[in-house]
């Protein structure tokens, strides 16, 4: 099937309160093109260096659709990514999201939307704050007293495992948080977005309330390479 089928497919599938986000590494701008064309929303980057060469080669199609960082950002790449993307899924402390919000004016914008990101299986190798609500909480309310930031929710990656129902309790424990969260009503915030699932594990991320997921295999085909 075409990318253009598999969007279509997929977005006939996924209830209509799930975003879906295209995951966009790897792949090249007509394939994103593509995509687009076939009603895509929202485009996702883990790479700064792919986020600013894509938008450029997109050109007018650029505009049509929300750009996303769903990878890790280091401090000296932040000026760089501001211009082409619309939200940071990947705040993990007070520290980086100060950073942030430091340069958003300068980047010719008020405000960016914030996610913080979750590391729920607790593994070393990746990056985001630990399943502790309290924590979670702690950053949350320094996220909203940043002005140039809006915090909208969470999103995690979870462990990568070969069976997604394994992946059940690390979307349950997110959701929990999410939903604690949420109850605190934080000035400032507009926490609706829980971004989790990839292709292997959409199904059961949407299952235990994600509301937002980031899908590339399943919609351009396997990856050659990260
Ligand atoms: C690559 C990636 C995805 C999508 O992965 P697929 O398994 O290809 O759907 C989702 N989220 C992040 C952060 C990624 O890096």
């Amino acid at each position: 099937m075409s990318i253009a089928e598999n969007y279509r497919r997929l977005r006939e599938e996924i209830p209509d309160h799930v975003t879906i986000v295209l995951a966009a590494k790897t792949r090249t701008a007509a394939e994103v093109s593509e995509a687009i064309e076939a009603g895509a929303t929202d485009v996702g980057h883990n790479y700064v260096q792919e986020a600013e060469s894509m938008h450029d080669e997109l050109g007018n199609l650029a505009s049509r659709v929300r750009w996303h960082m769903i990878g890790h950002l280091q401090k000296n790449k932040i000026n760089k990514v501001l211009p082409v993307v619309d939200t940071i899924q990947t705040v993990d402390s007070i520290v980086a999201a100060e950073a942030i919000d430091k340069r958003v004016e300068a980047a010719g914008k008020s405000t960016v939307d914030i996610l913080i990101e979750i590391n729920s299986g607790g593994e070393v190798s990746k990056s985001g704050l630990g399943a502790d609500y309290d924590a979670v909480e702690q950053v949350a309310r320094g996220v909203a007293t940043l002005p140039h930031l809006r915090l909208c929710g969470l999103m995690t990656m979870g462990p990568f495992l070969d069976d997604p129902e394994d992946m059940r309790p690390y979307f349950r424990t997110t959701k929990g948080i999410f939903e604690r969260l949420r109850e605190k009503m934080i000035p400032r915030t507009n926490i609706q977005t829980l971004s989790m699932g990839m292709s292997d594990s959409y199904r059961v991320a949407i299952e235990e309330g994600g509301t937002m997921v980031r899908l590339g295999t399943i919609v351009f085909g396997p990856r050659s390479y990260a």
